[in-house]
């Protein structure tokens, strides 16, 4: 039996089998102890009709071999709507996108010589991106961000091992806690209770829009961002532009069973087949994933030699190359075998080997100490005033269990009181409170949208709960 590890490699499209090609052969040149799971996704496998983008074969063989190297991948139009990135993130629970940052040598930037270096760690799966989306009304759009306390937990811990695994010192956790205080301000919440675990790790909390200022103002600062997924979307983006762009941005994304490697560009279908696409994100990937497999030799021997190619700016692909000097992916990847053994100017860093935190597969409960029920948001279109609204729903909720304690508008207050400026569309959320305590919550709500139901239009019913003594709902702007 081969004593080597095996990795699923799905070129996928445009630019992708070039540099899947590359990759595969530097990566033999550099004596890594991989053999290759060929498998097949995206735009050829939707056009077979497979809606997902990802045939049963592939799954299966990362579901074997627990690690794949992907191409960029096609949704071509008008074949099925998801997208096989996110079939495969979601497929495997890869919650962890990992994107480091480094400056490049050789690669000018107007950041160039401020030495950055750092890693995006990205919450993958979570958030807006849950893909639960809603027209409320014909003309009110509703999408929700799903954040989760073990949602956070895992990706905070992976941040946190990521952080010792590389030998730095700080992680910072960003988020927009100050205004999204139950969804964002759980994973900062989760982010104070377990730092204490890390005392080798400085810990730090900064709003996400400070840290995209920071990230353009003084970068060097950062060592390890961790954030929710929409943030760290467009952080990692940001960052990754910081240091020459996508065409050098390398990622992987993290799971409990399976891990994927990938370039962060897309497969730039007009030079595909042309010999000119930039190999060097895509062999970064690899040289991630090498590290992941504890190949530290041949990462090193790879990452270098990419780093000389780079600074001595010679025999480079024309995206990169100074003006007119641009020669193809081939040559590129010659000269990259040929410097195999050199070291450039900047040292790779010391990894040790990444130790995931595995979380056990059964449903996820907390069970509060105490949970109460003390009223309903009530989701209504209407389209009478604010004023006409709250007398009718006055006057079909007297003597029920509950009482109206407010309405709101886009998350204004419009009822009893209203800032005067206040822009009013066709979609309220009216408060209802418990009136007494110990009411049946199913024979109250029923018997609410009942009354409410006759005469005006609803769509949503939210509980209004308090765990362990606290409000589990936020108040609408103006709500006292
Ligand atoms: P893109 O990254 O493919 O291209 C953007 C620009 O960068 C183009 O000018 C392209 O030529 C250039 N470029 C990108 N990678 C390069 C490389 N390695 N070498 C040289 N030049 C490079 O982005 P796009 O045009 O928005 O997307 C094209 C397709 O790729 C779309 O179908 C999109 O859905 C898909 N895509 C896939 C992924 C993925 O699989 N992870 C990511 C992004 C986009």
């Amino acid at each position: 039996m081969s004593d080597k590890v095996k990795v699923t490699a799905m070129a996928g499209d445009g630019i992708g089998p070039e540099v899947m090609g590359v990759t595969k052969r530097i990566l033999a040149a550099a004596g890594a102890n991989i053999e290759w799971e060929d498998a097949e996704a995206g735009a050829r496998v939707f056009k077979r009709g497979i809606a997902t983008g990802v045939p049963p074969e592939t799954l299966d063989s990362i579901a074997r071999t627990g690690l794949a190297l992907k191409g960029p991948l096609e949704t071509p139009v008008g074949y099925g709507e998801k997208s096989a990135n996110v079939t495969l993130r979601k497929y495997f629970e890869l919650y962890g996108n990992i994107r480091p940052v480094r400056e490049l040598p050789g690669i000018k930037t107007p950041f160039s010589g401020r030495g950055i270096d750092m890693v995006i760690v990205r919450e993958n799966v979570e958030d807006l991106y849950a893909g639960i989306e809603y027209m409320q009304t014909a003309g009110v759009a509703e999408c929700l961000k799903i954040i989760t306390e073990p949602g956070s937990e895992r990706i905070l811990r992976l941040a946190f091992a990521l952080t010792r695994a590389e030998g730095r010192k700080s992680l910072a956790c960003s988020t927009k806690a100050n205004i999204m205080k139950i969804t964002e301000g759980l994973m900062k919440r989760v982010f104070e209770r377990i730092s204490p675990e890390y005392s080798d790790i400085t810990p730090s909390h900064l709003i996400i829009d400070n840290c995209a200022h920071q990230l353009v103002i003084a970068p060097e600062q950062f060592d390890v961002i961790v954030c929710t997924n929409m943030n760290g979307d467009i952080i990692s983006d940001l960052a990754a532009g910081l240091v020459g762009g996508l065409g050098v941005a390398p990622s992987s994304n993290l799971g409990d069973h399976a891990a994927m490697f990938e370039a962060v560009h897309g497969s730039a279908p007009q030079i595909a087949g042309k010999n000119l696409a930039n190999p060097t994100a895509f062999l970064l990937s690899a040289v991630m994933l090498l590290r992941h497999i504890g190949d530290f030799k041949a990462a090193e021997i790879i990452e270098q030699a990419i780093y000389v190619t780079l600074e001595e700016r010679k025999n480079l692909t024309g995206d990169i190359a100074p003006k007119g000097t641009g020669v193809g992916t081939d040559a590129y990847e010659h000269q990259i075998i040929a410097n195999f053994g050199r070291d450039s100017s900047m040292a790779s860093r010391q990894y040790a080997p990444l130790k995931l935190p595995e979380w056990p597969r059964v449903t996820w409960h907390h069970e509060p100490k105490t949970r109460e029920f003390v009223g309903v948001d009530l989701f209504i279109e209407s389209a009478l005033s604010p004023g006409a609204l709250g007398e009718s729903l006055l006057q079909l909720t007297a003597n029920s269990a509950f009482r109206l304690g407010s309405i709101a508008n886009r998350g204004a207050q419009v009822w009893p009181v209203s800032a005067a400026e206040t822009y009013v569309v066709d979609h309220f959320v009216c408060r209802f409170m418990v009136e007494k305590a110990g009411v049946d919550e199913n024979t109250a709500i029923t018997d609410l949208i009942t009354r409410v139901g006759g005469t005006h239009r609803w769509m949503h019913v939210e509980k209004l709960q308090r765990f362990d003594g606290k409000d589990g709902f936020a108040k609408s702007a103006g709500e006292s």
